[in-house]
């Protein structure tokens, strides 16, 4: 092409290819090379600070091939790899490596998946994503949704469409201070923090919550929860939905969804499931009944950028009638002329959620999707959960490990010293601070990267793995490392 516009932005295409090339060789090496690495540099907030340096805007451009060695430098060299095969910390997974290559297709063909018209293949690619990840978890591959950036803004985009499917139709005008009775809704203690952000952002607060309790297991206990919801109807307040969760981001327990589900279509209420980590194991023959009842949620929030090992950020919301989601989130600007195909049906997903100008998110979930197929993630969350199962045993076998709870692929335990006699209550307060220092080292040692979880007043090491590059190996060196910086951590505290 002649008479282009010289722009500063643009990168010639030879030039393209040159850094382009020699960054897929950097990060091939990266990829290759992980498990060499510490999981994290370890660097403080300032050390950080100092690599980067404090320097001012740019007044002038910079060469880009120099700009890429050097931010390779820095993410490559000083970031917490959560790709290593010994990280296990919150909830979040070793991205696929055709993951980041679907992303960079992406950005360059730059689809707005907001509008059909902005984007015909990405749009229909992400309806077709969305119906595969309904077939995923065994759901009716009528379900539709959207994807989102997480768990968080999937929750949120169905607990809107929630309101507004079992609110009078004036809600939308009126607002819910001129709506008639408080609504309130329910869920059970281990619920994930979206819920707190959802009382606030929608109005409701936070007392319009309904903790329920948990039984022994740690599931919603739901006689409870028909016994408050009844309280609530008889006192004129006014129940509108119920949220199960489908692995805890705590300890990964699955509620009873069945049960709940009942509650919710005796009572008419909006049952959602929030499945953003663990819903992904109901493709697992051997899990399935463990999800009994999914098939009655009205919504569904699960991340693919969880236990699909899509990369930062890829959530998905399910909803069992799509209609629920243009009812809420649809309207019709008239700048917007996007119904000049209005005898073809499709979707414009900025009808679907709170989403305007939407990137391709879709993309790298639905190449993995194809690149492993079903059976490749029934192998890879199998073996997950079967790791985490290997680490309860070892730690239960350990004379100085208590192994505490194993649900899907979290396993919780701590460190107790070999002959530790204490009263009763001290000692507890004993094991937390210990663990809680061990927990701390061993995050800054590098080698290993837990996270903790409380689990009934037990400060607890939490190893959640959503990792297909972690093995055997790794689970019996993690175990020694554990026991090993314990042992040396009990002795500091008990010279002190
Ligand atoms: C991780 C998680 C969330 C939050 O998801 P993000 O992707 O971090 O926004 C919500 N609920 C559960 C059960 C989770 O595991």
């Amino acid at each position: 092409m002649t008479d282009r516009r010289e722009s500063p932005i643009e990168i010639t295409k030879d030039e393209f290819k040159r850094i382009g090339y020699q960054l897929i060789e950097t990060i091939s090496h990266f990829i290759d090379t992980i498990d060499e690495k510490p999981v994290t540099s370890g660097e403080t907030p300032k050390q950080i600070q100092a690599v980067l340096g404090n320097a001012s805007l740019p007044e002038h451009g910079t060469s880009v091939s120099e700009l890429f060695s050097k931010t390779s430098d820095l993410l490559l060299n000083h970031s917490l790899l959560n790709g290593h095969p010994k990280f296990f910390g919150y909830i979040t997974s070793s991205p696929a490596p055709i993951g980041a290559l679907s992303d960079l297709l992406a950005a360059a063909v730059n689809a707005n998946v907001g509008a059909n018209i902005l984007s015909p293949m990405a749009t229909a690619i992400e309806k077709q994503t969305v119906k595969w990840l309904a077939e995923f978890i065994g759901v009716a591959p009528t379900y539709g949704g959207i994807l989102v950036s997480g768990g968080n803004m999937a929750n949120l985009t169905a607990f809107l469409a929630a309101r507004t499917a079992k609110s009078p139709k004036s809600m939308k005008e009126d607002g819910i201070v001129n709506t008639h009775g408080e609504m309130v809704f329910y869920c059970s203690k281990a619920t994930h923090t979206w819920i707190e952000k959802a009382a606030v952002l929608f109005g409701h607060g936070s007392k319009a919550i309904r903790w329920i309790p948990t039984d022994a297991e740690n599931k919603m206990n739901t006689e409870i929860l028909l016994q408050t919801i009844n309280d609530d109807l008889k006192s004129g307040k006014k129940p509108f939905l119920v949220i199960g969760n489908a692995g805890d981001v705590s300890t990964g327990v699955v509620d009873n969804l069945s049960a709940i589900a009942a509650i919710c279509k005796a009572q008419d209420l909006w049952f959602h499931i929030d499945g953003a980590y663990g819903i992904p194991a109901a493709v697992i023959p051997k899990y399935k009944n463990l999800f009994d009842g999914i098939k009655e949620a009205d919504s569904i929030a699960l991340d693919p950028h969880k236990w699909l090992y899509a990369p930062l950020e890829a959530g998905c919301m399910l909803v069992k009638n799509p209609q629920h989601l243009i009812d809420t989130y649809s309207s019709h600007p008239v700048y917007y002329n996007f119904s000049n195909q209005d005898d073809e049906p499709t979707v414009n997903y900025y009808e679907y959620g709170f989403q305007n100008s939407r990137g391709f998110r879709a993309l790298k979930v639905w190449m993995a999707l194809q690149q492993v197929g079903k059976n490749g993630y029934i192998e890879m969350i199998g073996e997950d959960i079967a790791l985490s199962q290997l680490l309860f045993e070892e730690a239960k076998k350990h004379s100085e490990l208590e192994a505490v709870t194993q649900n899907l692929s979290i396993t919780t335990f701590r460190y107790v010293p070999i002959g530790f006699t204490q009263v009763e209550k001290k000692k507890e307060i004993y094991l937390n601070t210990l663990n809680e220092k061990l927990l701390n080292e061993l995050q800054e040692g590098g080698e290993v990267f837990l996270s903790n979880a409380v689990v009934a007043d037990k400060y607890c090491l939490r190893c959640c793995i959503v990792n297909f590059r972690t093995s055997r190996k790794d689970i019996f060196e993690i175990v020694g490392l554990i026991v090993h910086e314990g042992r040396k951590i009990h002795e500091t505290l008990q010279r002190k």
